[in-house]
């Protein structure tokens, strides 16, 4: 593919020079040379269509950190399109022995909290540090705001630059399942790549950062000062999954009040229960915007890896997620395959009607439904 390096990799072929300012939409097919079973012509608009990439070209492309053939790997994930779906697959399952090593980091926050601004300052520290680095996003408002994190042109721009750094926004379209199983497999793929440091990015909306926690290893919570009652406004359910608080805009005339924050934050700590065996989650202050606190952040980071990596807690929760995952598809997968079945699909409308005109006790009803399963 083409990519200038000052484009970031998801941009499309006919964005021109309005790098970031627009997002790849939800893909059904024909895209990125994606093989949907039509003839391969050119897009009009979208520049010349691409070879077809087979199995092994995905797979080698990857494991060789060909950033091109990551990003069409990537849409192959992301692709709605059943055909695409085995070859997805496929191309995970040989890549999986190879994934795994990265640090997944998961950043939360209400939107203006400075995750970008954060995200963009650590990132670069990252690379400076020869770590390289891939931002992912689960953004549950995508479909809605057409990609609201990382579809702003001012965001991550130095990130996005660095060939160290590889930005990807939240799959659109799609109920969060299935944002996040896209993210997921992405998350994998990027591992597979070299990226060694992950971060998931999600806006704090209550659902998805469970989601983003099952996800990662580490989970930040950024905030900023708010004054009065700091633990108002954010849901005490957030801060228990968090394994640190970062009380963003510690600058200038904030920085007082951030100072309270954390204050505030630590003692409020002190009575939760850890999220995380043998590491105890505390506030810190830093600035994205000037870089202050932000290595201390990142020190904070690998202490946990370090000291979880001893006790063994880092790799019972890595599998600990897998599992947890696997059930998730399972659950995903049984509920498609209920509704699919031509005789639920026949005998729905009427039980409903029944359970709805208080003729027919909803239990009775789902049994009936169930029962559906043996035909
Ligand atoms: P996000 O929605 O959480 O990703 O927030 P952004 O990173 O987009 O930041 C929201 C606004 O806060 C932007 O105008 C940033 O420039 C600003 N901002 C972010 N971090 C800081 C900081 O550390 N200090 C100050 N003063 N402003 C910041």
């Amino acid at each position: 593919m083409p990519t200038s390096p000052r484009k970031p990799d998801w941009t499309p072929d006919d964005a021109g020079d309005a790098f970031a300012s627009r997002i790849v939409s939800g893909v059904a097919g024909g895209h990125d040379g994606l093989d949907t079973g039509q003839h391969a012509a050119a897009t009009p608009g979208r520049g010349p269509a691409r070879r077809p990439l087979s199995i092994d070209d995905y797979a080698a492309g990857v494991l060789a950190g060909d950033r091109a053939v990551l990003a069409r790997a990537i849409t192959l994930i992301e692709s709605n399109a059943p055909a695409h779906f085995e070859t997805a697959q496929e191309v995970l399952r040989r890549l999986l022995p190879h994934s795994g090593n990265a640090l997944r980091v998961g950043i939360t926050g209400v939107p203006g909290a400075g995750k970008s601004t954060l995200i963009e300052a650590l990132g670069l520290a990252l690379i400076a540090a020869g770590h390289r680095v891939a931002v992912l996003a689960i953004d549950p408002t995508s479909s809605l705001t057409r990609g609201s994190i990382l579809g702003d042109k001012t965001r991550m721009e130095g990130l996005s630059r660095a060939a160290e750094a590889f930005i990807r926004p939240s799959p659109t379209g799609g109920v969060l399942g299935g944002v996040a199983r896209k993210t997921r497999e992405t998350m994998l793929v990027c591992e597979a790549a070299g990226f060694d440091v992950i971060l998931v990015e999600t806006v704090g909306t209550g659902q998805s950062e469970v989601t983003v926690r099952s996800m990662v290893d580490f989970f930040l919570l950024v905030l900023i000062p708010g004054g009065g009652d700091e633990l108002q406004g954010i849901k005490k359910g957030v801060v228990e999954l968090a394994d640190a608080i970062a009380i963003n805009k510690a600058d200038g005339d904030n920085r007082i009040r951030a100072e309270a924050a954390r204050a505030e934050y630590n003692r409020a700590l002190h009575y939760l229960t850890p999220v995380t065996d043998g590491w105890h989650t505390r506030a810190y202050t830093c600035s994205a915007e000037t870089g202050e606190g932000v290595a201390n952040l990142w020190a904070v980071i690998e202490r946990f890896r370090e000291r979880t990596a001893e006790s063994g807690a880092f790799a019972a929760r890595r599998r600990a997620q897998a599992r947890e995952w696997l059930h998730t598809l399972l659950d995903e997968q049984l509920r498609a395959a209920f509704y699919d079945r031509p005789a639920v699909r026949a005998a729905l409308p009427a039980i409903e009607a029944g359970v709805m005109a208080g003729e027919l006790p909803a239990t009775a009803a789902a049994r009936q439904l169930l029962a559906l399963l043996d035909g």
